[in-house]
């Protein structure tokens, strides 16, 4: 689960397990889940690491514990939803390769690249889910022009614009939304049909035909 933090990553980071998290329903029951401990993970932010807390909630009758990730975080990567949704604007949007992309964010080209190879990957689900995701919330249309990954970003662009319409998204910016929606899997593998979370409101975006 992600929650859609406004702080900056050290004012997060030097929080610790003090800070006043929030305490969302289980996304299996809906029910009210508890703290439950927590761990320490690593994030890359600006060339430099830090340690952050991450504290975890259970749900007493589904019996799960669920990681409850900040929103500049993505599930499984080392960088910042900003400096990964950073490249992948740059690269989608045609305006540089993977190479400089990644010399501009001080991240490995490998690390860049491969970012770039999962958002081209999930780019057709990815622009469906949140083009479909604006008009939900209120936006216009996105008509699909160029490549997937550039209507991906289109996309997520469109949504973002829409949802700060309502209260708590303005702040945040493009990338921390879209990890707030997606759970933090905007590019992790294996996820065919994403659900997008918007506060309490669950989004089951329509899913591309496959190609022939
Ligand atoms: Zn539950």
């Amino acid at each position: 689960m992600v929650w859609p933090c406004p702080l900056t990553v050290d004012a997060y980071a030097e929080a610790g397990r003090g800070l006043e998290f929030p305490r969302p329903d289980c996304p299996g029951c809906a029910g009210p889940m508890v703290f439950w401990s927590g761990y320490r993970r690593w994030v890359r932010c600006s060339c430099r690491c830090r340690r952050i807390f991450v504290p975890r909630l259970r749900c007493g009758p589904c019996r799960v514990t669920h990681a409850l990730l900040p929103a500049f975080v993505l599930a499984w990567r080392l960088d910042t939803a900003e400096t990964i949704g950073g490249v992948l604007a740059e690269v989608a949007g045609g305006r540089c390769g993977a190479g400089l992309a990644a010399a501009r964010s001080g991240v490995p080209y490998a690390t860049a690249r491969g970012w770039c190879r999962r958002f081209r990957a999930r780019a057709p689900v990815l622009g469906v889910a949140f083009a479909a995701l604006a008009v939900e919330l209120g936006g216009p249309a996105v008509i699909p022009a160029g490549a997937a990954a550039r209507f991906a970003a289109a996309g997520i662009g469109a949504a973002f614009a829409a949802a700060c319409e309502l209260p708590g998204w303005a702040g945040l910016g493009a990338w921390r939304f879209a990890s707030a929606v997606t759970g933090g899997m905007l590019i992790a593998a294996n996820i065919t049909a994403p659900f997008l979370m918007v506060g309490k409101r669950r989004f089951m975006p329509p899913v591309p035909p496959l190609p022939q």
